[in-house]
Order: C-alpha cells, then sequence, then structure tokens
C-alpha cells in the first residue's frame, strides 16, 4: 500500500447539500471535509 498519509493539505473541490468535499494534495484521496471521512470518488448513483 501506499505510505500513511495524514492528510495535512487539502483543497475543497465541491461543495452538495451543504457538505464540503476537499481533496488531499499528497495523496488526493477525497473525504467529506467535516470528518475526514473517505469517500468513494466515482459516482454512487445509476
Ligand atoms: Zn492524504
Amino acid at each position: 500500500m501506499q505510505t500513511a498519509c495524514d492528510h495535512t493539505r487539502t483543497q475543497i473541490i465541491a461543495r452538495r447539500d451543504g457538505v464540503d468535499y476537499v481533496e488531499c494534495l499528497d495523496c488526493h484521496q477525497v473525504f467529506e471535509a467535516e470528518d475526514l471521512e473517505p469517500v468513494p470518488a466515482e459516482d454512487e448513483e445509476e
């Protein structure tokens, strides 16, 4: 796997339903800004 990342550098990439989504500039993981919980980057719905 990859090296552990603390996700200290992030940028907001989207906002939906009052939730900001941020992307880590180091590992490019996408999170919800409020809890830094990883979310699927791709569409969830058909
Ligand atoms: Zn990261």
